[in-house]
């Protein structure tokens, strides 16, 4: 019998990780620590490079730094939301602290996450496995109609919410608001977005009616709403929900 775990381990090993980087020992850090998790890494050390790879076989994700030679990380990333073949392809960013950070994150540019140099190599690897598990749904072994992580759980048929083996009562809106934000992890939505998605294109409701809802949302999810940890405000741009904080 082969394990859940087994199996994804498995496809994780054909998983292929691209990794666009100029600077050699931290190109050589980011392939080592990946290579280690089983991942197949290729490596390019600057975007015509990478380009070259991709237009040879479309990794299954880019580890993507901003600051290179020629064209920049950001355009890569904007080539690769142009290209149909490419225009899902997981990105995660990696950037120099401060720089940029709201715009990256920021739809116009289409990155999936980022982390921030100096980065952990274990930190990179855990966003990596995460935008994995989020493009590729059916190794995630959970099992359908329920969220159980951490300390939250959602029975998504009976509308029955647990924090810490706690019920939580949640408004019909906010539940939708959750339960949307466990199903699109980590990636950052604006408050019109999140009015199209949860509440429907048809609803004449202001984006600021988003904010309200967070707001009781967290009440009732997070464990000091003053100072969150799974839904997260970005700001300038939106909110994005962080399942890392979840234990
Ligand atoms: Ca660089």
């Amino acid at each position: 019998m082969s394990t859940p775990a087994a199996a994804l381990q498995r496809e994780r090993i054909r998983y292929k990780i691209l990794v666009v980087e100029d600077e050699a020992d931290i190109r050589e850090l980011l392939r080592y620590n990946l290579a280690q998790e089983g991942f197949a890494v290729e490596e390019a050390g600057d975007g015509a490079e990478a380009l070259d790879r991709i237009a040879r076989r479309v990794p299954d994700l880019l580890v993507l730094d901003l600051m290179l030679p020629q064209m920049s990380g950001l355009e890569l990333c904007r080539r690769m939301r142009s290209n149909p073949d490419t225009t899902k392809l997981p990105i995660l960013v990696v950037t120099a602290k401060g720089a940029e950070v709201d715009r990256i994150l920021g739809l116009e540019m289409g990155a999936d996450d980022y982390v921030v140099k100096p980065f952990s190599p274990r930190e990179v690897v855990a966003r990596v496995k995460a935008l994995l598990r989020r493009a590729n749904p059916a190794n995630e072994p959970a099992a359908p109609g329920n969220y159980d992580r951490g300390r939250l759980k959602i029975d998504f048929s009976t509308y029955e919410v647990f924090v810490d083996g706690q019920p939580r009562e949640l408004a019909l809106r906010e539940f939708e608001l959750l339960r949307f934000f466990v199903q699109h992890p980590m990636r950052v939505y604006s408050r019109e977005q999140l009015l199209d998605l949860v509440w429907g294109r048809d609803t004449f409701v202001e984006p600021r009616t988003v904010d309200v809802h967070v707001r009781r949302l967290r009440q009732q999810i997070e464990r000091d709403d003053a100072n969150p940890e799974l839904i997260l405000t970005v700001r300038s741009v939106g909110y994005r929900f962080n399942p890392e904080a979840l234990g």
